[in-house]
């Protein structure tokens, strides 16, 4: 029998692949890093030796008590053989040392959530043995002293700051300013003063064996899986639990050996704009974790060609063969050990919402990917951020000019966010969450330990670090405005005010920074929506979008069902609503909510007096004043949607909503009682008595939609000529008008029945009155189970469905859509009783499976039914999924999500492609 595999070689990416199956399971098993430091090893760029511990071992060690599962360690000193042997170096061997890295590496990269302990192999013999060979005293004892502190923090969990400490001291001590002026006398000094912190913190001394060094790394990374910072980030960034992470065991390439060494981070176009330019930093002599924490100043990537011209050569053209090798960029970290040049890691690099979409849409262009790829590789979430707030025209010169900038720095993550400032994680997290703040933080930097309080941010500024920093890639991720390395900022945590530029900022206090600029400002600024129309390549992303959603026979269906996918259309009341939505690509009006029109001022009169009505003339007479107001709202819907479906819907709350409260209303009348009041006092008693005569336990179940019609025809009867009135009208103007009439809340094909027929007259009356044809259509909303369950029926008589997803999950869930999220729905979710709040995504089991039923049934009657989706569903991804492969032809939703729905739409179509 053979023993199971835990542990794979740098050269043993084949047999990774045979047993993981494709290039995803590669990444499930060795980690991102790990496949990729196999990959870039197999397509010739130069990487250490190393071996991987595998994501099974770390699920192993976890689920069995933090024990290694069987065999594992064996196999990992196998491997470690075969990493000597290519190093041409020995674990241990005084004489020839091989170092070695642990690194952390999950299948999603997680930037400095998980541990890594690096120069794993030195001792006191082996240091010596190192100064030897290297001839360089200062440099093994600066790698001495780094083993002691990361290990003593990351594996024996002694707080960073006892070693900071120390170093503080003898830094100060030996009038060094920076790091690098410490001699290899002071760096000896350093090491046994941190071994001293490591016997004082835990009562034993520093392990002075390679091996088991390496084996207490590799537990500690196994481990890192589940401290909370790590459970946080999954949880932001949708990351399962159950992944677990690899262990890279990989030879230490020294950046920090002379100054002919170095090591830097970069990505192969820019991460913030998407730009086409290779954008990084470096640092001659320093080990990565410098350039990562943003602690050193660093130096441009392009700066790099004069001082190490032919490692710079070498590294232009590994970055281009491995965006070429991906087709991806790439986020790369590399070594120049006395100067030859090492690749420690390449992934596909974060990036801000601009620069994703740029990039894909240039490299579509570059034809370099597929548009289909380039629309996969946005997500719908990043469409959203780009349509967010932003400081816009003057304003922030205008702010200039007031001198309410007070710092500025470098502009790591676009938008803009105005908020109170928090000085430190957990307060920032507090002040968000439980007093609804919005919160800027500011750090000096930030670690992963922040990541809560990052993310519960609007904004983020820190005084030290670069674009590369941990601030600035965790803000890119999260769409989190972040200014950096404003480093005017001085911050003073004990009295927790900052002082900038002569100016204070107590904690507290307001201000707004903008990160496509990298500038704060005292105070709040006003932020805008910025326009889609000015975002071209947006533009372009989503017209391929509408393009494959458009393309006949992409999806498999019955005979005589769309082919297409998805088209999106919008919700919207009023013209200025339909506008927007067009603007924003809807190709219809899927619900306009006629009863919104009601609610305005000038018109509200002639509601309540038509609601009050003793007799029909006078409730006619009411509803006559009504009609003009109705008739050039519609106008301006079918103009703004010119040659587009509207549909409009028939009156649906229950009456009393336009009516005052009953308790509103006792109160006046008591007063006026009391005061004595009489002028007046007849009518609200009348009024009063009305309303609670109206009065219903149960409203929402109650005398509303088509229930209303049935019970108090003139309404609609009312709209129906409005409507058709206002399309007669456009018409005659040359109007492309599509009118669509939906009547709501329909239960029993016989209220359709009843109401319809009559309503159709009225249609054919105007349009003879006004000597015009054109084509128009009458249905349903499907928003109680019961017209699901009968949907067959009902499509005799409605030409269309719309799925009002609100009232049909708050129907079969049997939850009020006004209450339940209030009272229970939250905590359904997070004890897991339901996966998500289905009031915001469809749940695809129960409501979905009625309107399933409902489409095939209704279309089994009626063969080219439409169907559409109106319910607040309508724009949210995984809804708009379901709606595309249960057969509808539309879905609907707010005008600003319009854009989103348009690429969730795309995504569908893709993924669930017939041409595939
Ligand atoms: C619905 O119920 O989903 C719907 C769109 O109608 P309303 O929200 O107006 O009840
Ligand atoms: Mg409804």
């Amino acid at each position: 029998m053979s023993e199971k595999k835990w542990v794979y070689l740098f050269n043993e990416i084949e047999e990774a692949e045979k047993y993981a199956g494709s290039w995803d399971g590669v990444r499930g098993l060795m980690g991102g890093k790990g496949a990729n430091l196999a990959e870039m090893t197999r397509i010739g760029v130069p990487v250490p030796p190393f071996f991987t511990v595998t994501t099974e071992a770390c699920n192993a060690f976890l689920a069995n008590d933090n024990q290694f599962p069987e065999g594992m360690w064996e196999q990992s000193l196998e491997s470690l053989k075969g990493v000597e042997k290519a190093a041409g170096k020995k674990f241990g061997d005084p004489k020839n040392p091989l170092l070695v890295s642990c690194r952390s590496g999950a299948k999603m990269s997680m930037p400095g959530m998980m541990d890594t302990v690096l120069n794993i192999g030195l001792n006191d013999e082996t240091a010596e043995g190192m100064v030897k060979i290297t001839e360089n005293e200062r440099f093994v004892y600066d790698a001495y002293r780094r083993l002691i502190a990361m290990f003593g923090s990351v594996v024996l969990g002694i707080n960073d700051e006892k070693f900071e400490a120390v170093l503080e001291e003898v830094k100060t001590e030996k009038k060094a300013e920076a790091d690098t002026d410490l001699t290899a006398d002071d760096l000896k000094e350093l090491v046994s003063k941190f071994k001293a912190v490591v016997k004082k913190e835990k009562g034993f001394d520093f392990p002075n064996d390679p091996v088991e060094q390496m084996r207490l790394a590799t537990e500690a990374v196994f481990s890192s899986w589940n401290v909370k910072r790590a459970v946080d980030y999954r949880k932001a960034a949708n990351i399962p639990d159950d992944l677990g992470t690899a262990v890279n065991i990989c030879t230490m390439v020294f950046g920090n050996s002379g100054w002919e060494s170095g090591t830097g981070v970069a990505f192969t176009r820019n991460p913030s704009t998407g730009e086409k330019v290779l954008f990084g930093e470096y640092l001659l002599n320093a080990q990565g974790e410098d350039v990562v924490a943003g602690i050193r100043n660093t130096q441009k990537i392009q700066d790099m060609e004069k001082v190490l011209p032919e490692a710079y050569k070498q590294f232009i053209d590994i970055t281009q063969k491995l965006e070429d090798h991906y087709k991806e960029m790439q986020d790369v970290e590399f070594t120049i050990e006395s100067g030859r040049l090492w690749m420690l890691q390449t992934r596909n690099g974060k990036r801000t919402a601009k620069a994703a979409v740029k990039i894909a849409v240039d490299m579509a262009n570059e034809d370099f990917i597929t548009k289909e790829e380039a629309i996969s590789r946005v997500t719908p979430t990043q469409v959203d951020t780009l349509l967010h707030p932003q400081f816009l025209g003057d304003t922030l010169s205008n702010a200039r000019e007031a001198g309410k900038q007070f710092a500025s720095g470098v502009n790591a993550s676009p938008g803009a966010a105005v908020g109170q400032v928090y000085f430190d994680a957990d307060t920032a997290e507090r002040m968000a969450n439980e007093e609804g703040q919005d919160v800027i933080m500011v750090r000096p930097f930030t670690k992963p330990d922040d990541v809560h309080g990052m993310l519960a941010s609007k904004g983020i500024l820190t005084s030290e670090g670069g674009a590369t920093s941990h601030a600035a890639v965790v803000a890119r991720q999260f769409g989190v405005p972040c200014v950096v390395g404003a480093s005017m900022v001085k911050i003073d945590l004990s009295t927790r005010q900052l002082e900038s530029n002569g100016v204070v900022v107590k904690e507290g206090d307001w201000i707004s920074i903008d990160g496509g600029t990298g500038e704060a400002f005292l105070g709040k600024i006003e932020v805008t929506a910025p326009s889609l129309e000015e975002q071209t390549d947006l533009l372009t992303l989503l017209s391929w979008a509408d393009e494959i959603c458009a393309e006949p026979g992409i999806r498999d269906v019955p005979e005589g069902w769309p082919t297409t996918g998805l088209q999106v259309w919008a919700n919207a009341d009023y013209p200025a609503d339909a506008e927007r939505a067009r603007a924003y690509g809807a190709k219809g009006i899927g619900l306009c909510r006629t009863e919104h029109m009601f609610f305005e001022q000038e018109r509200l009169p002639s509601v309540q007096r038509m609601i009050l009505a003793k007799t029909i003339e006078e409730r006619e007479e009411a509803l006559a004043e009504l009609l003009p107001h109705q008739r050039s709202d519609f106008e301006g819907l079918f103009k703004a949607m010119d040659g587009y479906p509207v549909i409009i819907r028939l009156i649906d709350p229950p009456l009393h909503e336009f009516l005052p409260s009953e308790e509103s209303l006792l109160e006046e009348v008591i007063t006026m009682r009391v005061k004595g009041e009489t002028k007046g006092l007849a009518e609200k008693e009348a009024l009063l008595e009305s309303v609670r005569s109206m009065h219903e336990s149960n409203p929402m179940m109650g005398l509303r939609g088509i229930r209303l019609s049935v019970v108090m025809p003139q309404i609609v009867e009312m709209q129906v000529r409005a409507i058709f009135e206002a399309a007669a009208n456009m018409k005659n103007q040359g109007v492309d008008a599509k009118p669509e009439v939906m009547i709501p809340l329909t239960g029993h094909i016989n209220e359709l029945n009843h109401i319809q027929p009559r309503l159709i007259e009225i249609a054919k009356e105007v349009m003879k009155e006004k000597k015009v044809n054109f084509e128009y259509k009458f249905g349903t909303m499907i928003e109680i189970p019961r017209a699901a369950l009968t949907a067959g029926e009902i499509a005799s008589v409605a030409e269309f469905f719309s799925f009002g997803t609100n009232d049909l999950t708050q129907m079969t869930f049997g939850y009020s859509r006004d209450d339940a999220e209030r009272n229970f729905l939250v905590t359904y979710v997070e004890e897991e009783i339901l996966p998500r709040n289905p009031f915001q995504s469809v749940d695809q089991d129960g409501v979905g499976r009625l309107m399933k039923m409902s489409v095939e049934e209704g279309r089994a009657t009626r063969n080219n039914l439409e169907v559409g989706i109106c319910g607040e569903h309508g724009g949210d991804p995984d809804s708009i999924d379901f709606c595309h492969r249960i057969g509808q032809n539309y879905v609907s939703c707010s005008p600003f999500r319009v854009p989103v729905a348009r690429l969730a739409a795309a995504h569908a179509a893709i993924k669930h492609s017939a041409k595939k």
